[in-house]
């Protein structure tokens, strides 16, 4: 019988298995494993990032950070299973403010490939650091005290999806394009959360081929502001035909919600009106002003970038009815109350589910010309 035991019979899967499917949840692909690691590097307080692909990350992948560091008393289950410094009861993921909290990333990425390798040092240790080996199930495999480190910490993953043959194969056969996909997600990074947190981070992405030269894929300079990264990333013609995103509009929150917080006693926030910004940049509504592709759209959520689906759909909606045959450039962060969505949905964390989203993107929707229009006007009298 296929998925048994052979006799039929209903077994318990061994735990080292069970980790490496939950792992595979987690990490589906190269962008998601260099997401989290950005994501750590951010959470540590970085202002400094540098992500290294050799051989587009087949080989390795390693990130660079200038962040708080790793104290000495949490070297020993750095890498284990749900261990984490961000997050100690359910209540608080509500309200959690930082990219990581559920302690899965590192333990993950030991499952799905051939071990870290972490050099860290703390202000306190800093110029000396430390060197932790982890092997496959996150247990510290070699520890090396006084090696020289500034303060922050370097993670790096060899050799990923090499426990799982199928999907490594996988990630051989379409390396070019799971690399365009990180690539992706690093832009996406770049702008919002680089621009927003820790008071501007400087990122730089690069990849090193066989035996070639390290070839810088993208650059910001830490200047914390969105207009400036859009330059960093794409250059200063970059910004021509494009003006600022900034609506304020009210969502009513939908009777299904609202019964659904009411019935969950633990939920005190309940409100019937959910203030919410959006804040960015967005092509301008005059003709010839968009993009021929919908190649540069960018969403993110309380400064954290999501699939926008829905909300994605409206704001092209809405531009084509002035602009029939473009697509807009856009950045928008929706800015809400931590309490109107939900960032427990995947464990990837990209998918974010947004309360009454249907009520939200009415509201986005009349938003989005009257506020745009009035600024394009103004900046052609100006
Ligand atoms: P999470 O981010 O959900 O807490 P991770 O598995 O990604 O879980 O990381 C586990 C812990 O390791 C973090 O909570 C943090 O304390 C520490 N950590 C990971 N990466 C870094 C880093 N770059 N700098 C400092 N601490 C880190
Ligand atoms: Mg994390």
């Amino acid at each position: 019988m296929p998925g048994s035991g052979g006799d039929g019979s209903i077994r318990a899967i061994d735990t080292h298995t069970v980790h490496r499917i939950t792992s595979g949840q987690v990490v589906i692909d190269l962008q998601s494993a260099v997401k989290e690691l950005v994501e750590n590097s951010l959470d540590a307080g970085a202002t400094a990032i540098e992500v290294r692909f050799q051989n587009y990350g087949l080989r390795s992948i390693e990130v660079v950070d200038n962040g708080v560091g790793i104290a000495p008393r949490d070297h020993e289950g750095i890498a284990l299973k749900h261990y984490t410094s961000k997050l100690s009861s359910f209540e608080d993921v509500s309200r959690i403010h930082t990219f990581g909290f559920r302690g899965e990333a590192l333990s993950s990425l030991c499952a799905l490939s051939d071990g870290l390798t972490i050099a860290t040092a703390t202000a306190s240790e800093a110029p000396m650091g430390t060197v932790l080996e982890v092997d496959g199930n996150g247990r510290l495999k070699s520890k090396k005290a006084k090696v020289a480190r500034q303060r922050g910490t370097t993670v790096t993953v060899a050799n990923l999806f090499r426990p799982l043959p199928v999907r490594r194969k996988e990630l051989e056969r379409n390396i070019k394009r799971e690399f365009q996909k990180a690539l992706s997600i690093l832009h996406a990074y770049a702008l919002v959360p680089c621009s927003k947190e820790n008071k501007g981070v400087r990122l730089t992405v690069t990849n090193q081929m066989e035996n070639g030269r390290k070839v810088v894929q993208l650059k910001t300079d830490g200047t914390p502001s969105l207009r400036a990264s859009v330059t960093a990333l794409w250059g200063t013609r970059a910004l021509d035909n494009v003006t600022d995103l900034d609506l304020s509009f009210h969502v009513e929150t939908e009777k299904s919600v609202l019964r659904r917080q009411k019935q969950a006693s633990t939920d005190s926030e309940t409100s019937p009106i959910t203030p919410v910004r959006v804040q960015g940049l967005m092509s301008k509504f005059t003709l010839g002003a968009g993009r021929t592709t919908n190649d540069r759209q960018y969403f993110f959520i309380n400064g954290r970038p999501y699939n926008a689906g829905k909300v994605q759909k409206a704001f092209n909606e809405v531009y084509r009815t002035f602009n029939i045959s473009q697509a807009p450039f856009v950045i928008a962060d929706l800015v809400l109350p931590t309490h109107a969505c939900d960032i427990n949905v995947s464990p990837d964390k990209r998918t974010i589910f947004l309360h009454s989203e249907n009520n939200f993107v009415l509201a986005l929707k009349v938003g989005i010309p009257r506020e745009s229009v009035f600024v394009c006007a103004f900046d052609l009298r100006g």
